[in-house]
């Protein structure tokens, strides 16, 4: 049994930077070793997420409730009145099978599990600019302009906290953003 603190990846962004699909090809490149931490969230499910794979998804009660209970390494309403959080038994889970939890989080989340866990990789995954945040959003579809808006001003104020993460990843090209984090975490692993 190894006495090093257990490893951990977080990979957060502004919501429409391409963190997702950079999280989805680091956990087909390196199944073995990754495991997705799948979070609690109080929002609707979109049309191709399934429960327990993408979110577990919960009430606010419930969410509350788990919150005084502890369960939680970090949470936050990421969204007006919409929660979303990290369970300690998640990060437990994946450990138990030898495996590297990887996060999909957002930016203040992403600094509060650093603080937490000093030996964890951190990467901040930029968008070109706002202007392509925008377009990416409104192709996405999920958005009406109202929460896409919501969404841009607070990917412009999270740009402001790229500095202190481990590593910054400009998504200008989705292949080259993916084959580059792919390089930090393998370095990571193998240390
Ligand atoms: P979405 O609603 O688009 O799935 O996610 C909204 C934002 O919440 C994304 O930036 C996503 O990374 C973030 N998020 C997902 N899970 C967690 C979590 O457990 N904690 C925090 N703080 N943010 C999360």
């Amino acid at each position: 049994m190894s006495l090093l603190p257990h490893k951990l990846i977080i990979i957060a962004a502004p919501s429409g930077a391409g963190k997702t699909s950079i999280v989805k090809h680091l956990l087909s490149a390196l199944p073995d070793q990754l495991g997705f931490s799948v979070s609690c969230a109080t929002r609707t499910p979109r049309t191709q997420e399934t429960d327990g794979v993408d979110y577990y998804f919960i009430t606010a009660d419930a969410f509350t409730q788990r919150v005084a209970a502890g369960e939680f390494v970090e949470w936050e309403m990421v969204y007006e009145g919409k929660y979303y959080g990290t369970l300690r038994s998640e990060l437990e889970r994946i450990w138990q099978l030898q495996q590297t939890p990887l996060l999909d989080i957002d930016v203040k989340g992403g600094l509060k599990i650093k603080a937490q866990y000093p030996q964890s990789l951190s990467v901040f995954i930029e968008p070109p600019s706002l202007a392509v945040l925008r377009e990416r959003l409104a192709a996405r579809g999920t958005e009406t302009e109202a929460s896409l808006q919501v969404r841009l001003d607070k990917a412009s104020e999270e740009c402001s906290y790229r500095d202190r993460f481990d590593h910054v990843i400009i998504n200008d090209q989705l292949g080259v953003a993916c084959a580059q984090a792919l390089q930090l975490v393998q370095d990571y692993l193998s240390k």
